[in-house]
């Protein structure tokens, strides 16, 4: 009973998702991850004056990496929960 606790543990452990996040220092709300993300994963903000994007449902990831890709500023990079 212990050991399949233990396990169900180390499972865990190994299924960590990945989500975005936006470093604001070098966004400039260009909006690219927005309108690539297949998995509405961001909504759009005003932020500082600016529009941009915000992740606001990080559990959508699918892991696509399609906004890194398409991000103008390499802004985003995905990072495990
Ligand atoms: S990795 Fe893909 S699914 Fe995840 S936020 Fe970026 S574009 Fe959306």
């Amino acid at each position: 009973m212990e050991r399949k606790w233990l396990y169900g543990k180390v499972m865990d452990q190994t299924e960590e998702e990945m989500h975005p996040v936006i470093d604001y220092k070098k966004c400039t709300g260009a909006l690219a991850c927005y309108e690539v993300c297949p998995a509405e994963v961001f909504d759009v903000e005003e932020i500082d004056r600016v529009k941009r994007a915000v992740v606001a449902r990080p559990e959508n990831c699918i892991e696509c990496e399609y906004c890194v890709d398409a991000c103008p500023e390499d802004a985003i990079e995905l990072i495990e929960d």
